[in-house]
């Protein structure tokens, strides 16, 4: 196998919050439960769900609730939704 990607780790510069960039950006988002504010970091590779879209799963560090946060592919913005609903 000779197409191995080379993934480079070079996290040291900061992204300004008015400079998103796709791939090892952050995103913040407040627990629908208890409005902690979250952080995820997003995924060079992220994982698609079954509905097509980019998701992730969270756990708040405030309530411990799971949650199932969606990057929408038009504005990027992260909607989070409890873990046990169910993707419509
Ligand atoms: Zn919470």
């Amino acid at each position: 196998m000779q197409s191995d990607r080379n993934i480079s780790e070079e996290d040291s510069n900061d992204v300004g919050a008015d400079a998103p960039k796709i791939g090892g950006s952050s995103l913040f988002v407040d627990c629908p439960k208890c409005g902690a504010r979250l952080t995820l970091l997003r995924s060079r590779l992220p994982p698609i769900d079954s509905c097509g879209f980019e998701s992730y799963i969270l756990e708040c560090e405030n309530c411990a609730t799971v949650l199932v946060g969606v990057v929408d592919p038009l504005d990027e913005a992260l909607l989070v939704t409890p873990a046990e609903s169910e993707c419509s």
